[in-house]
């Protein structure tokens, strides 16, 4: 669904990925865990080119998104990303928030979008608060409307960049749970993460990245129980 095909990215003469060999299978969630400045949000920032690469490509559903002449608009609409700050409209309410883009970029009937919304705002618990506004909500509650939102667009993959860094910890399990349900609905998804405990429960893969690099993967059980390299060693030590 995502290939990441011998990918380089440089900031200026700051080599940030190296050499990414990486492919997500549909209806698989790879996580993604590594030090900071390691390179993972630049790495998904790449599956939608909010990033252009140096060298490689990258593909999604087969589809590479660097190749001339392609639409990136297209592309990107089967591309769903939410980040650690929910970066709502704040002037708009939570259903507005998840209407607004199905309507003007998809052509969505004011109707339909609604409907559709009112569904996606319900799935994340929220179908209690569509007319409230961001201020109104607490740091989980805005995630979800964020989820709900990226979903509103019919995603076929979904990228999440550390969406519950900036909560506070009694809010963390509601959005995680909210991962956990999409994952079990067969979404594939790439989540770059702090919660071990999500990695190694909903993850089918854990990718490990140090310096631009990915150092080491597996599955959650042998990732975590029996990493194979020091570097991963090193990083479990300090994070479990
Ligand atoms: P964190 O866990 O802190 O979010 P990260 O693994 O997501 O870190 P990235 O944000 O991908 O790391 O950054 C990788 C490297 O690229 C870092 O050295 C960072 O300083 C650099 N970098 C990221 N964005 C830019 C930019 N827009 N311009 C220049 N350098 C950048
Ligand atoms: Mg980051």
């Amino acid at each position: 669904m995502v290939e990441f095909d011998g990918v380089d990215k440089f900031f200026g003469s700051a080599h940030v990925l190296k050499d990414i060999d990486l492919a997500v299978e549909e209806q698989e969630v790879v996580v993604i865990v590594g030090p900071s400045g390691s390179g993972k949000s630049t790495l998904l920032r790449c599956v939608n080119r909010l990033e252009e690469i140096q060298d490689g490509e990258v593909r999604i559903a087969g589809e590479a998104i660097t190749a001339p002449g392609v639409d990136v608009n297209r592309l990107r609409q089967k591309v769903g990303m939410v980040f650690q700050h929910f970066n709502l409209f704040p002037h708009k309410t939570a259903l507005q928030n998840v209407t607004l883009a199905p309507v003007r970029v998809r052509g969505l009937s004011e109707a339909d979008a609604r409907q559709r919304g009112e569904n996606l705002l319900e799935e994340v618990g929220l179908g209690d608060q569509l007319d409230s506004f961001p201020a109104e909500l607490s740091g989980g509650q805005k995630q979800r409307v964020a989820i709900a939102r990226a979903l509103a667009m019919d995603p076929e993959v979904m990228l999440f960049d550390e969406v519950t860094s900036a909560l506070d910890p009694e809010l963390v399990g509601e959005v995680l749970g909210v991962m956990r349900g999409l994952a079990e609905e067969g979404m594939t998804m790439l989540v770059v993460t702090h919660e071990m405990g999500f990695a190694r429960e909903v993850g089918d893969r854990v990718v490990l990245m140090s310096e631009g690099r990915i150092v080491e993967e597996g599955p959650p059980d042998e990732f975590f129980d029996h990493p194979e390299t020091d570097r991963a060693k090193q990083f479990l030590q300090r994070v479990l």
